[in-house]
């Protein structure tokens, strides 16, 4: 029985039948698109490229996380409380959100929205990213036109099935301004879409898993000849760096495969080696978002410099 031929078909249709569920995304503006690069966003709906097979697994990871929710809310029995997929448009634009979970109340019964935007993701960052954000504050503000009154708030649900590992980023509230800024970049998108205006490229980290890549006026890079001294120290560096990153990922693969043997503090001695596991006390620090959008008068004020420096960046060429 050859299950990987079969599976690259069946995870196809397995995208096909849940990106179904958001509707025909080239006729409106998503919350996923709003905070995207415009150039990404207006080549995915006009000229959409077949993924790749690992990328399409990475998608289904996402859908796995949601349904994994899902149940874990309704075996602790709070079904009632809320919908999944939940539908907000804009009154007068073709912008429209898809909120993973909308809960009606809190866990005590007390009447509140509050969105949760799961993420699936290989490790958790220190803050969620900007484009996070943007998604999240578009549906709060989608939300608050459909329902003016009442308490509105979200959350960040990040996911590391690998790591076993969730955290929620919260405290989310819906910001007028914000959302104005939003809807404008939608409709930005929406006059790209109608030719009406030119679909600028962004640069931001989701690049690198970015399928327009290959032509992309803001990865281009000018012509030159390099001393071959240069050019050889370059491949080293591009050499070095992949090793580099290699063990990375294997030291973080072999350091949970050690936590699931110890847990979170083990002190022992064998033949060969120490294995000392220790924990470190939580610390509170300041949510640097959470301060800009909930105080963005005080932001400003509390700013300071951060010093600028060099940053190399060698890279094989394709
Ligand atoms: S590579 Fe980056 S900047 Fe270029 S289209 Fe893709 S996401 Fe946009």
């Amino acid at each position: 029985m050859e299950l990987i031929p079969f599976f690259e078909t069946a995870v196809a249709a397995l995208n096909k039948v849940k990106s179904a569920e958001l509707g025909d995304r080239t006729q409106y503006i998503g919350s996923s698109d709003v905070g995207s690069c415009a150039r990404k966003v207006y080549l995915s709906k006009k000229n959409p490229k077949e993924h790749s097979f690992s990328t399409m697994l990475k998608f289904s990871r996402g859908h796995v996380a949601e349904t994994l929710i899902e149940d874990i809310f309704n075996a602790a029995g709070v079904k009632d409380l809320y919908d999944t997929q939940v539908e907000v448009k804009h009154p007068d634009h073709p912008l429209k959100a898809h909120v993973d979970f909308l809960f009606y109340s809190d866990f005590d019964n007390t009447p509140q929205l509050h969105v949760i935007e799961v993420k699936s993701v290989n490790g958790i960052p220190d803050e969620p990213y900007p484009q996070w954000i943007d998604q999240l504050s578009f549906q709060l503000g989608l939300l608050r036109l459909q329902y003016p009154e009442g308490k509105l708030g979200g959350s960040i649900l990040a996911i590391d099935l690998n790591a076993g590992k969730m955290h929620q980023f919260n405290g989310f509230e819906y910001n007028e301004s914000l959302f104005n800024y939003l809807c404008s970049r939608g409709l930005y998108l929406l006059d790209c879409m109608a030719e009406k205006d030119e679909a600028k490229p962004s640069v931001s980290h989701l690049c690198g898993f970015c399928s327009y890549r290959s032509d992309c006026p803001a990865m281009s890079v000018p012509q030159v000849e390099l001393p071959p001294e240069i050019e050889m120290l370059a491949n080293k560096y591009v050499e070095l760096n992949s090793v580099k990153n290699n063990a990375d990922k294997q030291l973080k693969n072999i350091r949970q495969e050690l936590m699931d043997f110890t847990g979170p503090v083990f002190k022992g001695r064998s033949e060969t080696v120490d294995l000392v596991v220790s924990s470190v006390a939580s610390s509170m620090v300041v949510d640097s978002n959470l301060l800009k959008i909930q105080y963005p008068d005080i932001y400003p004020e509390v700013m300071k410099e951060r010093a600028g420096y060099s940053k190399l960046e060698c890279k094989a060429v394709k």
